[in-house]
């Protein structure tokens, strides 16, 4: 179970809407996941369509009233759970003030029903007082979303301070990774903040963009999920997209033994089939297949240490599967997979049976 914050302390950069999306594509994902809405502003409750006449206990009561956390907990659909806040929440600050271990609150409710989950997702407030402390205390990773128009580097600078020094406060050790949220494709500041970003921040950067788009404004105001709303749109692949890195990236301690094998081959994994490719000093690696409608944007490669060295891991079904990687745009069979098969078009394909 990994517990992870969605935090920053700006307003509008995202936060709400990776929480509500994440959570909704790692559950589409077949996750068990409990979104946390731990924002007085009750906005994931809002985005997800829970309306204050829909629930009697937000997550204030299940903190500071003794009520059953269990009783508070809103299906959403079969695999996803919300807890909900509203603005009683706001009140937490003085209601604990000067009681011992108030920082802890949210983490103690929390073991409670960590077998539950493979997923929790805090939507924090846009400030860092007492409530952010709590998400921190309970969480083993944060995700910081970032909108490049509001930042230059020297603002991500300071991000990274403030949340390094929160993270030194808490005292346990918590993994960071920044995400571009409300990325604009046509806007060349955005781009060149992504490239200088990610010289910066290497793998501490997502891979996953999201772009700011009307599906997921729409999405907002009808309250729903992107996957609920558009699976056919590019909101859409980029969640799905973010879901995949966040389980790779729970995953790390698993895929670092995999990836110390040196097997180049694809491989079965534990959590699915592990591809890699050697590209030299391509700027990208990508793969097409059957298993991802043959559109390799949908399912890029990490670089491993940047020495070159590409992979994925995918849970694929049972089966043939016929693929391509794609580096820098261009087409090309798995050197390392000897079974190759030439389509009626005259395109060469590397298959492999799971
Ligand atoms: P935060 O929680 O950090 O305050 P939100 O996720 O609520 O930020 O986003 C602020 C506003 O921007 C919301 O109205 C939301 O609908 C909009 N927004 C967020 N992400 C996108 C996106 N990728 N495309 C379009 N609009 C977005
Ligand atoms: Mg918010």
């Amino acid at each position: 179970m990994s517990v992870i914050s969605i935090i920053n302390q700006k307003g509008g950069c995202g936060k709400t809407t990776t929480s509500i999306n994440l959570a909704a594509t790692l559950a589409f994902k077949e996750k068990r996941v409990l979104l946390i809405d731990f924002d007085p502003q009750g906005h994931s409750t809002l985005g997800l369509g829970i309306t204050e006449d829909k629930f009697s206990y937000s997550i204030y009561q299940v903190l500071t009233e003794g009520v059953p956390i269990d009783t508070a907990l809103i299906p959403v659909n079969e695999k996803l759970t919300l807890l909900p806040s509203d603005i009683r929440l706001a009140a937490l600050e003085q209601k604990l003030a000067g009681t011992d271990g108030r920082e802890n609150v949210l983490k103690n409710k929390l073991e409670e029903i960590k077998g539950d989950y493979d997923f929790m997702i805090i939507d924090c407030p846009p400030h860092l007082g007492l409530l952010s402390v709590n998400a921190l205390m309970a969480s083993d990773r944060l995700i910081v979303p970032v909108e490049p128009s509001r930042y230059g580097l020297d603002g991500i600078k300071k991000l990274n301070q403030t949340i390094s020094s929160l993270c030194n406060k808490v005292g346990h050790n918590i993994k960071a990774k920044y995400l571009i949220s409300l990325f604009d494709i046509d806007s060349d500041f955005a781009h060149n903040f992504v490239k200088e970003l990610k010289d910066k921040l290497g793998s501490d950067l997502f891979d996953t963009q999201i772009h700011r788009t009307s599906v997921v404004r729409e999405s907002t105001h009808l309250g729903v999920s992107v996957v609920d709303h558009d699976q056919h749109s590019i909101s859409f692949v980029d969640f799905m997209s973010l879901a995949h890195e966040v389980i790779l990236w729970k995953n790390e301690d698993l895929i670092k033994q995999i990836l110390a094998d040196g097997k180049l081959e694809p491989q079965k994994t534990p959590i699915g089939i592990c591809f890699m490719h050697k590209a030299g000093a391509a700027g990208s690696v990508q793969i097409s297949g059957d298993f991802n409608n043959w559109d390799p944007e949908r399912t890029p490669l990490s670089q491993i240490n940047g020495d070159g060295l590409w992979y994925t891991i995918l849970p694929l079904d049972e089966g043939i599967h016929k693929y391509q990687y794609v580096v820098d745009g261009e087409f090309k069979t798995d050197p390392e997979n000897p079974n190759v098969e030439t389509s009626l078009f005259g395109a060469s394909h590397s298959v492999l049976a799971v």
